[in-house]
This record gives C-alpha cells, sequence and structure tokens, in this order.
C-alpha cells in the first residue's frame, strides 16, 4: 500500500525521516498513463525513494479551459503508483494549497512567453507557482517531468536555476501509443472518429522530423498539411530553438524543436519533437 498524504505538514515529517536517502518527486495532475509512470519509474534509478503528487492545480486553467471536467481517479492512480515503485502520493485539496489569502506568485519570463504562454495566459504562472511549492515542500533531489509538455520542463528548469532550489531537472521523452499519439490525459475527450484525426499532430511533427529540410516554414508547412487534412485547428506550429524556445528561420547548426498546439473538435492537444 502507498501512502497517501493529504498536509504539508504529513509530508514534512516523513521527509524529515528519510536521513539522508536521495528522494525523486514526480508532479502530475492524475488520470495517469504510461507517460507518468515512465517519469516515477525513472524516478527509482535516480533516487532512494520516489514520491508523487496528484493535484489539478486550478491556477494553471484559464476561465474557459477544462478544470471542473478534468479526469479525476485518485484510487485509479495510487494504485498505479504504486505499481511504478512510488512509495508516497501527496495529493491535497485546492484549498491547503492556496488557503484564503495566499497571495504569493511565481512568474518566468522569457521562456514562458510565447506558445503556450501566449495561448494560455496564466498557465505557466499557476505551473510555475505551484511546482516552486512542491519543491520547497518536499526539498527532492531530483524531480522528473515529460518531454511532451516540453515549454512547461523549460519553465520549470529556469526556475529551479534561478530559485537555486538544489533540485536536479531531468526531463524525459514523450511515452506514445503505438500509432504514435502522444499519450495525455486529456486523450480521454477524444470520441468518435477524433482518435484517428489526433494522429495528425504526431504525424506532421514526424514528417517534419524526417524531411531533410532546413527551412522553417517548410517545415511547418507539412506539419499543417497534416493537421488540415485530418480538420485539426491550428493553434500554433512553431520551430524554435531548444533551449530559448526563441523562433527560427533554419534550423541548420542548432538544437531545434517543433511544437504543435491543435484543437481536435474542442479538445486541445499538444505535441513536440526534435529536429
Ligand atoms: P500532467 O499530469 O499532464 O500535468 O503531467 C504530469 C507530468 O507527466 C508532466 O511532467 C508531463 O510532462 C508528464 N507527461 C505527460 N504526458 C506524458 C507523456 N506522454 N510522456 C512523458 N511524460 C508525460
Amino acid at each position: 500500500m502507498s501512502l497517501i498524504f493529504k498536509t504539508p505538514a504529513e509530508v514534512r515529517s516523513f521527509t524529515q525521516e528519510l536521513h539522508g536517502k536521495r528522494l525523486a518527486l514526480v508532479p502530475t495532475m492524475g488520470a495517469l498513463h504510461d507517460g507518468h509512470l515512465a517519469l516515477m519509474r525513472e524516478g527509482a534509478k535516480h533516487a532512494d525513494v520516489v514520491a508523487a503528487t496528484i493535484f489539478v492545480n486550478p491556477t494553471q486553467f484559464g476561465p474557459n479551459e477544462d478544470l471542473s471536467k478534468y479526469p479525476r481517479d485518485l484510487d485509479g492512480d495510487v494504485a498505479k503508483c504504486k505499481s511504478a515503485g512510488v512509495l508516497f502520493v501527496y495529493a491535497p485539496d485546492a484549498d491547503t494549497v492556496y488557503p484564503k489569502g495566499f497571495e504569493t506568485y511565481v512568474n518566468v519570463e522569457n521562456v514562458a512567453k510565447r506558445l503556450e504562454g501566449e495561448k494560455r495566459p496564466g498557465h505557466f504562472r499557476g505551473v510555475a507557482t505551484v511546482v516552486t511549492k512542491l519543491l520547497a515542500l518536499f526539498r527532492p533531489h531530483v524531480a522528473l517531468f515529460g518531454e511532451k509538455d516540453y515549454q512547461q520542463l523549460q519553465v520549470i528548469k529556469a526556475l529551479a536555476r534561478d530559485l537555486e532550489l538544489g533540485v536536479e531537472i531531468v526531463g524525459i521523452p514523450t511515452v506514445r501509443e503505438a500509432d504514435g499519439l502522444a499519450m495525455s490525459s486529456r486523450n480521454a475527450y477524444l470520441k468518435g472518429d477524433e482518435r484517428q484525426r489526433a494522429l495528425a499532430l504526431s504525424k506532421g511533427l514526424h514528417a517534419a522530423q524526417t524531411a531533410n529540410e532546413v527551412d522553417a516554414e517548410k517545415l511547418k508547412a507539412l506539419i499543417r498539411a497534416e493537421l488540415q487534412a485530418a480538420d485539426v485547428r491550428e493553434d500554433y506550429v512553431e520551430i524554435v530553438d531548444a533551449d530559448t524556445l526563441e523562433p527560427l528561420s533554419e534550423v541548420a547548426g542548432r538544437s531545434a524543436r517543433a511544437l504543435v498546439a491543435g484543437f481536435v473538435g474542442t479538445t486541445r492537444l499538444i505535441d513536440n519533437v526534435a529536429l
């Protein structure tokens, strides 16, 4: 049985008893899939004890986003955590994380500005705030995040560096379904032919990755062609520097990343690959 904690005091009294054992932290919003479990298994390679958090963080959702309908299954999630070697799960209520009078937020500047930051105002402020709180509470040696949310990973690396939190941030490659669709808790929203149409994101990215093309506009056109063919509405398609996330006009001679966000029906999905 994995332990389940609901309050910061319980977490603190537990982590204080670890006596120098290395601790890995895997923050999630629950509705766990194999991508999350890969983070937990990787955590076990970096530490003696792996902890996970399950918290649907209200401050990272916009007013018209899916906070109330976000999938929740705490019992199922705790069983999955246990199967992936997690020793304890922190699953606080929103009022515990954001009690009355809460007024301190973390803003990461440049790397959070464009892409998701532009399309989802306030999103990274919510992410950065909750991740900073979790890192401050757990004081882990290592924390693991997925490249699936590539910009989020860069935002978290920036805050850990700038706030000198003394934690190693480890990114792991995106875990995909057999046909290439990036695993996501939001895939559960896909109805009817949307599951098939959602493949346009990974297909377009794969086309860009294998095209032997350096011109960013031509790479973007390859991705857009797949989105259009599947009637997936583009939110953005960008070719960026892999570290700064600044847009590139060509990818030659530097590490670059292609990122895409699109709506399949009403479901917004994101994906990215290295170029
Ligand atoms: P979420 O529950 O969506 O907030 O995600 C929690 C963590 O799991 C984040 O670090 C995500 O980047 C990571 N993650 C989500 N989906 C995947 C995936 N398909 N492969 C790898 N990591 C993932």
